[in-house]
């Protein structure tokens, strides 16, 4: 082959691909997925890498040489390439938006330009290699020089970087050294497995006879039944026999503390971790560890599933209901359960799934699979707490500032006394929810998004949750000029107060998004509340999952119908997934866990299950509603939002859409099997400034529908002023 296809990432322009030619001396070393040097333009010598070989050029012009290649082990294989591949098509989305949201592409990027400072230490030492003692001869000379440029001129290689490095004759940066994101476990202790008992048998060794199933297999325990042990007792199955396991957690939090227990199973050394906020260089390095196939066990969030795990012979699925598995914005709107599906048929591995609650979808299928197990009861069975609903209707009036309820306050009283701990839910974060003129009604909204502006005591300012915009209170209401602006509703930081309030001298602290700010604050908190060191902890939904405390002994749902009245078919399964998941908090250990439900609606069914923590109940309804409908299972659904800051042409444009969709649709005869619903005014009209308009697409022809919907889409040209977002399986549809 004579010509390199390789990938830039330029600023301005993102990712292309371009053809390059291959330099004679290159040609036995070069590979799919090395990183190279490429002259490009102005920008004189830029970051690439090498995605294909041809023996033409696409077009009449002169290539360029590759200048070098920057490091023989290739960052990723052809079969990963095509992973990627499917992933675009899927999700109707550009192989390079996919590539750039899988690949530390910024890293590389970055390493090319940032400062490399080498401090030049000593030059005196055993079993230096003549090049290598050239090499700190030429750092002596130099002093302090970008990387790009060091290894430019001396002619020198990052490995040969890190080895001078490590023997401790020269400092890097810290960008550029190796560090490990595990070191902070690394004085963790290894212990043995637990032996399996019960339910926890007949879990494992059911799931093990299923493990050449193609499809995904569901471990539906309820809270704290032990699914994590079993997960472990098949890893342990797959490493010895020399493969390699993938195990996903919802989020950075879960991530690690799941990093922590397998650091402490599995030895630190075969461990690796994964997610969003680990940093470039950690990245990097884990990257290439996995790429060598230096690490057995790889944990991290969504974007793990993209991580370049070699030999892979399991990958596991932690609550997999979990919509933050879900990429919603920007594309590739990926779900990395649909990506780790395809994964695990790539690597003919299994893909097992757990939760207490799973999404009405996966338990759907995995009824009809056969390939259902359940744990019902928890490991050492303490009781699953039953919940005690306070009807606020009757309860609301007597309950202090309106909102926490006297039977709540007692609860609270006695658990306190007991030295047990507290865990609050409110699902809404900021002070009050919303600020309204009493004189005319106006409600003030973003001026970007239609959404309320959310009061934040903590900030003294009113907040968009969707554009972060802050602005002062208003001093008179915009509509009428009346001063009688006033908040209500109550979000977490209101809660927080009150119980202050209610509770002066106990420890209180709040987790919820806007704590984030901080890194890690989150995971601080979560440890501080592990050891006792807080008393109460109100938060949103983030304290709902994970936390396996023995000491808390009550939960109480301030507001426990919020979750329910969100315009979105799949409302019903989200709160009640909250409200089991948050239940299931309580009463982990030897002590009997109380859960309180303060509500308006006690006799709503998902309420009703949610209550008696009954899955199946829940799940029977559930899915008659969904066949009815034509929802997820019975149809796949594909969400377009044309968005355009003028409103009339953002709606005119989703109207020509849907127009000639239907036509295409009823030209072909399956109008019935490829429906359109819309276009629509989004729940959400405006955001950041754009008018959104959606379709619905609902599609029950399978991959024979999909593959329409995508051509028809990619014969989509819009005027520039007006953008289109798809998304694939959406989650939500506000
Ligand atoms: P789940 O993942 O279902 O929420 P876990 O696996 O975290 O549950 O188990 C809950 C608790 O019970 C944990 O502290 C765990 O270590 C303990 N546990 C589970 N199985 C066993 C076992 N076989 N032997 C001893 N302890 C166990
Ligand atoms: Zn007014
Ligand atoms: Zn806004």
């Amino acid at each position: 082959m004579k010509y390199a296809l390789v990938l830039v990432n330029i600023k301005g322009l993102g990712v292309k691909t371009f053809s390059y030619l291959i330099p004679d001396e290159m040609r036995s070393i070069i590979q799919i997925g090395q990183a190279v040097l490429v002259p490009f333009g102005r920008q004189g010598l830029i970051n690439a890498f090498i995605v294909g070989f041809s023996d033409y050029l696409p077009g009449d012009f002169k290539a360029k040489k590759i200048n070098r290649i920057l490091d023989e082990t290739p960052l990723f294989s052809l079969k990963y390439l095509k992973l990627l591949e499917w992933v675009a098509n899927y999700y109707c989305t550009d192989f390079v938006t996919v590539l750039n949201a899988a690949l530390p592409m910024k890293l590389i990027e970055k390493n090319a330009k940032v400062e490399f400072s080498v401090i030049y230490m000593k030059d005196e030492g055993e079993g230096l290699t003549k090049r290598q003692r050239e090499i700190l001869q030429a750092l002596k000379e130099r002093g302090k020089c970008s990387l790009i440029e060091f290894e430019e001129q001396v002619k020198t290689t990052r490995t040969t970087m890190k080895k001078l490095a490590d023997a401790g004759f020269v400092k890097v940066s810290e960008e550029y050294i190796y560090r490990n994101p595990l070191a902070i476990f690394k004085d963790i202790k290894t212990e043995p497995l637990y032996e399996l008992s019960g339910e926890q048998i007949t879990a494992y060794e059911g799931i093990r006879s299923k493990l050449k199933s193609p499809n995904p297999i569901l471990l539906h325990g309820v809270t704290a039944s032990g699914k994590t042990e079993v997960y472990f007792k098949l890893i342990k199955d797959v490493i010895d026999s020399g493969r390699n396991v993938l195990f996903l957690a919802p989020e950075i939090a879960l991530a690690s503390q799941l990093t922590k227990r397998l650091a402490r199973k599995f030895g630190i050394k075969d461990v690796a971790i994964w997610h969003s906020s680990i940093s470039d260089g950690e990245k990097y390095d884990v990257w290439q560890r996995l790429y060598k196939n230096d690490s057995k066990i790889l944990a991290g969030a969504r974007s793990a599933v993209f991580a370049p795990l070699q030999n892979i012979g399991l990958i596991i699925i932690d609550e997999e209901h979990e919509s933050a598995y879900k990429q919603t914005n920007p594309a590739p709107r990926y779900d990395a359960r649909v990506v780790a599906r395809r994964l695990a048929q790539f690597h003919q591995a299994p893909l097992l799934l757990g939760s207490a609650t799973p999404d009405i979808s996966t338990y759907y299928y995995a009824v009809n699979n056969n390939n259902l197990f359940e744990m019902k009861n928890r490991f050492n069975n303490s009781p699953l707490a039953s919940p005690q609903v306070i009807n606020m209707q009757e309860y609301g009036k007597a309950a202090y500032r309106g909102i926490i309820s006297k039977p709540l306050q007692s609860e609270i009283t006695e658990t306190l006394a007991r030295k047990q701990q507290v865990i609050l839910l409110m699902n809404r974060r900021g002070y009050s929810t919303y600020t309204q003129c009493r004189s005319c009604g106006t409600v003030i909204e973003c001026p970007d998004c239609s959404i309320p502006m959310i009061w934040h005591s903590s900030i003294k300012k009113l907040k968009c949750h969707y554009c972060n915009r802050e602005m002062s209170f208003p001093d008179f209401c915009p509509a009428c000029g009346s001063d009688a602006l006033s908040t209500s509703g109550v979000g977490t930081q209101k809660i927080e107060a009150y119980i202050k309030e209610l509770y002066p001298n106990v420890r209180t602290e709040r987790i919820d998004s806007d704590i984030l700010t901080r890194k890690n604050a989150h995971i601080e908190l979560l440890n501080k509340f592990q050891k006792g060191e807080i008393d109460i902890l109100v938060g949103t939904q983030m304290i709902a999952k994970g936390l396996d405390n023995p000491n808390v002994t009550l939960v109480g749902v301030l507001s426990a119908d919020s979750g329910f009245s969100i315009p979105d078919f799949r409302a019903s399964e989200r709160g009640f997934q909250l409200l089991t998941q948050v239940a299931g908090r309580a009463g982990r250990g030897e002590f009997k866990g109380k859960v309180l439900f303060q509500t308006y609606n006690p006799d709503y069914y998902a309420f009703q299950s949610a209550k008696s923590q009954n899955y199946e109940k829940f799940f029977e309804t559930e899915i008659k509603a969904r066949q009815e409908f034509d929802y997820p299972p019975f149809s796949q659904i594909i969400r377009l939002i044309l968005s355009s800051q003028n409103n009339f042409r953002a709606e005119k444009s989703a109207m020509e859409i849907a127009l000639r969709l239907n036509t295409m649709t009823d030209k072909f005869g399956f109008s019935e099997y490829l429906e359109t619903l819309g276009p629509t005014p989004c729940v959400i009209e405006k955001l950041h400034g754009f008018y959104r308009f959606q379709i619905l697409i609902k599609n029950k022809l399978s991959q024979k529908g999909h593959d329409f919907v995508s051509k028809f889409l990619n014969k989509i040209t819009l005027p520039k002023d007006i953008k289109l977002a798809i998304d694939v399986d959406p989650l939500d549809i506000l």
